[in-house]
């Protein structure tokens, strides 16, 4: 029997969209991806020559199991040099990728019926890491017009005894929508025990430099990696930033699940936090060029895109003049138009009628998948 657990977990609908594009291809179609939220740049070169490196000097073996020292060192480091707080090593958690930490996290935190706030829309492996972990779901209802961004009486209606943390997730997926200052400030100020922030997308912004919600408290659990600014979604590399009191608990959860994260990938972590400005760069060049091009064609065509995305590499467009259910249209269009999206219902029911598009793809592909998905409307009406 599978357990009542695990059978709840919801399914990642983008992987099927991915499936079915996949076993399109294998039939001899030619299919433009921008369902993917995977950069489409290979990883910086200093990188690959320190885990290569790595590998020549034997860093083969198990590492502390709160990670290097001298990754954990450069994290705090970089958390300095770009938000100006102040961490310690024995605050930071190395593991295979942001996942796992948001699962220990989770772990850390809740104890069976505890709660934790969450947007809707929102990325949808939120609510398994809160479920694996026992505890239980509150969702809050956003609004395409405001970005899809908490309102703050919201949050004061859902907060109770209850309520053991707040995910904020900023550059956002699947909206692209960077917080502000004062919002960050003032979720800071609800009486939640802690808050979630999900900094995975920190870095790749084309306005305004993203906050830290480390400038505004230290009752955080800060969830950042190296998948997406540096390119490497495979290599699996991600830490968690945590209160000192939840040192010796992290440890011990660490010790237990993983032993510790890959030893000569964690060399080539420090490679991508120090050596790899030039190539971040340009990257974020490149995406903003994307970026551009992508708002201008989905408004062009008829999509409304209600607040500017300025971060991350995707775009939320809502398409409700097109469709309402967007499940089946965008399995529609990865079929009709050899285009592959991401349906807005994967991040929530408040995400419904809207479309995930990531333009982490060349901008030679985003104009080729555009123009097929411009023919497809056009017949469809
Ligand atoms: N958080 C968000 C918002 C994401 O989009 C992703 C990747 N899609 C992750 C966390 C997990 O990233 P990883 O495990 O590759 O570090």
């Amino acid at each position: 029997m599978i357990s009542k657990r695990a059978s709840e977990f919801t399914s990642f609908i983008v992987m099927d969209v991915m499936a079915e594009a996949e076993a399109l291809e294998r039939k001899g179609e030619h299919i433009i991806h921008m369902e993917v939220g995977e950069p489409d740049f290979p990883t910086p070169k200093a990188v690959i020559d320190a885990a290569i490196a790595a590998l020549k000097n034997n860093k083969t073996r198990y590492t502390h199991a709160l990670g290097l020292l001298e990754l954990r060192q450069a994290v705090c480091d970089y958390y300095r040099r770009e938000y100006g707080v102040s961490i310690t090593p024995d605050q930071v958690l190395i593991s295979t990728g942001t996942s796992p930490v948001l699962l220990f996290a989770m772990l850390a935190i809740l104890d069976p019926g505890n709660e934790v706030i969450v947007s809707n829309p929102r990325y949808p492996c939120y609510q398994n890491f809160i479920g694996a972990a026992g505890g239980k779901l509150k969702e809050i209802q956003t609004y395409p017009e405001e970005g899809f961004q908490y309102r703050h009486k919201d949050i004061a209606k859902k907060i109770s005894r209850r309520t053991k943390g707040i995910i904020i997730n900023s550059p956002c997926n699947p909206t692209g929508i960077v917080m502000s200052k004062e919002h960050l400030q003032d979720i800071a100020r609800f009486d939640a025990p802690y808050i979630i922030s999900d900094e995975i997308y920190h870095g790749l912004v084309y306005g305004d430099k993203a906050h830290s919600i480390l400038e505004f408290t230290d009752r955080a659990f800060v969830i950042n990696g190296f998948s997406k600014l540096y390119a490497m979604t495979g290599w699996r590399l991600g830490y968690l930033i945590f209160p000192k009191k939840f040192s010796a608990v992290m440890q011990r959860i660490h010790q237990n699940f993983m032993i510790s994260a890959n030893g000569f990938i964690q060399w080539a972590g420090i490679a991508a936090l120090t050596k790899t400005k030039t190539d971040v760069k340009a990257m974020i060049r490149t995406y903003d060029e994307r970026r551009r091009y992508m708002l201008a064609r989905l408004t062009e065509m008829g999509f409304v895109i209600h607040v500017e995305p300025t971060g991350a590499f995707y775009v939320f467009a809502d398409g409700r003049k097109f469709f309402t259910d967007s499940y089946k249209e965008a399995f529609r269009i990865t079929e009709k138009a050899k285009v592959g999206v991401t349906p807005g219902i994967d991040f929530g029911s408040g995400g419904e009628g809207f479309l995930r598009f990531s333009y982490a793809t060349s901008l030679e592909n985003i104009k080729e998948g555009l123009n097929r998905l411009e023919r497809y409307l056009k017949k469809r009406k």
